[in-house]
């Protein structure tokens, strides 16, 4: 029998129950298990080994969104993130998406861009033909650098040449394409640059500067679309109230900004939980967003014939499942077999299938009920934290200012007082 990630009342479950429901879906092992439970499961000694000047770790809860079909295929998608909401849009709007299948996702090989920057040419016409015309020999010393993505099937597969005019002159900018597999790619790339830049010298006799991975991997795309029926959203009104808010974002960067953040609420706590590069994520995504010149939405809306919803997405998604701490962090590990995706393109495909129910779920909220009510319950509890609560005082703190209808630090602070006489 197929999995379902339709689990209802999941939300309504402990934690322990949570994680059992999650450890029968993907077969983790007691040990996985394990590692998700306890808090500091990242070791000291292991985070030492990470990053320089170690002096501690930091949490961030995981949530798993339920109903998510992916290309027929059900998910459990694990969510790191320390804004209350986000999980329960993504696993709402996903649930929206099942009457017409879920969604739908593909993507492009996993080719990222390395760029070398030379200068001091007379001719960058020139400097151009010189170049492509080695271009066999550079993709050559570049694959050299790393047999293993060679073995696999990967490396540097293309050259592309570049002028630009800057304000100190003109510029020849190379690029280097490489297939990364798996991998984000970014030290692979970084170390390809370095290595043909004496070589792009010789043959032009300009001087090479920078050398290093370009975060907008326009060749390295995922796309996702789904259809929403009517009836899921709530009637014709919520259609009208969405498409009334994708125009907004499509006008006017101020709201666009905003759009595109709620997308990547999605996208980022996925690439969190599985240690993926969020900045060279949202640098790609916002960077592709504006690449006609203007600042636009990732994401597509229209209605259907039908009078349903069709949204689509379509972002750069430089990320691994293995590199970088993708294979060495220990609850990334766990959260990537909680995901079920094997390679990276995968991977992409359901960040941008997670963007784009995120996008869906926000400008729901927003065109209806407004963002405040769902985000209520949590945020006054964090609320009545921040004002001193502790135990059961939280809850009872918390649902007192939302009966009154009245969320903020005083009221939490006046009704603490008042129960503690
Ligand atoms: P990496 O160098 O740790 O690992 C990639 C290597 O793993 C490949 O070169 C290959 O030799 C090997 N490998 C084994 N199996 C593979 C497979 N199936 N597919 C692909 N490679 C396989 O990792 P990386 O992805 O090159 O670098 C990622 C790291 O670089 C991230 O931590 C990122 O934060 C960092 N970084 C980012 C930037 C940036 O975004 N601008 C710049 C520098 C570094």
């Amino acid at each position: 029998m197929s999995k379902t990630s339709e689990l209802p009342g999941f939300y309504k479950l402990s934690p322990e129950e949570r994680l059992k429901l999650v450890q029968e879906f993907a077969g983790l092992g007691d040990g996985e298990v394990e590692l998700l439970r306890k808090t500091g499961a990242l070791e000291l000694e292991q985070a030492d080994r990470m990053i320089e000047n170690v002096i501690g770790t930091t949490e961030l809860p995981i949530g798993v969104a339920t109903n998510f079909r992916i290309n027929g295929e059900d998910h459990l998608i694990p969510m790191a993130i320390e804004e209350p909401s986000v999980v329960a849009a993504a696993s709402n709007a996903a649930k929206m998406a099942r009457p017409r299948g879920g969604f739908h996702t593909e993507s492009t090989p996993p080719v990222m861009i390395g760029q070398i920057q030379l200068v001091d040419v007379k001719n960058p016409s020139d400097a151009r033909e010189k170049i492509l015309a080695e271009k066999m020999q550079i993709l050559a010393k570049a694959n050299e650098q790393d047999p293993v993505l060679v073995k696999l099937g990967g490396g540097a597969v293309d050259l592309d040449v570049r002028i630009i005019e800057t304000f100190l002159g003109p510029m020849t900018i190379i690029h280097l394409l490489v297939d990364v597999r798996d991998a984000m790619g970014a030290n692979v790339i970084n170390t390809m640059c370095e290595a043909i830049a004496p070589m792009i010298e010789k043959f032009t006799g300009g001087r090479v500067f920078l050398r290093i991975v370009s975060n907008l991997a326009t060749h390295r795309l995922a796309r996702a679309k789904a259809t929403f029926s009517k009836e899921a959203l709530g009637g014709e009104e919520v259609v009208d109230g969405i498409l009334q808010a994708y125009a907004f974002a499509r006008a006017d960067p101020y709201r666009c900004a905003t759009h595109n953040k709620g997308v990547m609420n999605g996208v980022i706590a996925v690439a969190l939980a599985t240690a993926n590069d969020t900045r060279a994520l949202e640098a790609g995504a916002h960077a592709y967003a504006a690449m006609d010149g203007a600042y636009k939405p990732l994401t597509h809306w229209e209605r259907t014939s039908d009078g349903d919803l069709l949204g689509s997405i379509e972002l750069p998604v430089a990320v691994g499942v293995i590199g970088g701490a993708t294979a060495v962090h220990p609850v990334a590990k766990v959260c990537r077999k909680i995901l079920g995706v094997q390679t990276a393109r995968e991977l992409g495909e359901v960040l941008a299938a997670v963007g784009l129910a995120q996008n869906l779920a926000a400008m729901r909220a927003l065109a209806t009920e407004g963002i405040q009510r769902g985000h209520l319950r949590l945020h006054a509890r964090n609320v009545a934290v921040t004002a001193g609560a502790t135990g059961e005082l939280i809850d009872i703190v918390g649902k007192r200012m939302i009966e009154e209808g009245k969320v903020s630090f005083e009221r939490a602070s006046s009704i603490l007082k008042e129960l503690r006489k």
